[in-house]
């Protein structure tokens, strides 16, 4: 038997040039269901172990996929793309606006009026196009770290780790979503929550638990917020002032 992808010879049940399992030519809805399945959430699949390290030891999962070991965890950027669909999909769900109750302010001259409908625009912009904002967050978190912990990696590693903490953040979005709507809580919640998570995993990436440590993941996280904020409105009034 030759390999159906690439034509070599078949002596293992995967293919030893390419790796492709041994199958037999035509697509039946049970293989493609169970494909998806066992790929994507099979109890000790990628999935899970990514998930499962994020919550609670998301400095081995850096340490572990910078290091090399890839197949056992769930690449970064597509793990933030399957976490910002789930977090779409559940918000869909529930009706959660997060704009809810802003820009009801009573604006005094005409100048205010056209300045807050701007703000408007740029953050209902935001909101809706929220999964490409978000990779502003993985960019900002990638040149924070970056610069705090300059020697430790490079910037394309960092932003291995940004889309990692941004894909977590979007999933804890569930939760904080779902608070909101039960209107627990407030806004600031999001941010809370994730300045935490990113300075826990900075200290747990440092490897080293000190004052000085946690510190310093804090001001990292502190600062990929307020680089986050900066980028992702002048981009979002860049594009709302381009469109007028
Ligand atoms: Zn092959």
């Amino acid at each position: 038997m030759a390999c159906l992808n690439c034509s070599e010879a078949l002596n293992d049940p995967y293919c030893q040039h390419c790796g492709q399992k041994s199958i037999s030519p035509g697509i039946t809805f049970q293989e493609t269901i169970s494909d998806f399945l066992s790929t994507n959430f099979s109890i000790d699949g990628p999935i899970w172990s990514t998930l499962r390290l994020l919550v609670l030891n998301p400095g081995r999962l850096f340490r572990e996929f910078i290091g090399g070991k890839r197949k056992s965890y769930y690449k970064p950027i597509q793990f933030f793309i399957v976490t910002t669909i789930v977090y779409l999909a559940y918000t869909e769900l529930i009706d959660y606006d997060p704009l809810k109750g802003e820009f009801q302010q009573t604006a005094r001259s005409e100048n205010q009026k056209a300045f807050l409908n701007l703000g408007e625009q740029a953050a209902r912009l935001m909101v809706k196009n929220i999964s490409n904002f978000l990779f502003l967050l993985a960019t900002s978190i990638a040149l924070s770290w970056k610069m705090f912990e300059w020697k430790k990696g490079t910037l394309a590693e960092y932003l291995s780790i940004g889309f990692y903490i941004s894909g977590i953040y979007v999933l804890f979005g569930v939760i904080t979503s779902t608070l909101l709507t039960l209107e627990v809580g407030n806004k600031s919640l999001n941010f809370i929550v994730l300045t935490l998570h990113s300075t826990y995993a900075f200290v747990s990436y440092a490897g080293e638990t000190s004052f000085w440590k946690i510190g310093k993941g804090l001001f990292a996280s502190l600062l990929a917020l307020i680089l986050y904020l900066i980028f992702s409105f002048s981009l979002a009034y860049l594009i709302v002032w381009i469109r007028q």
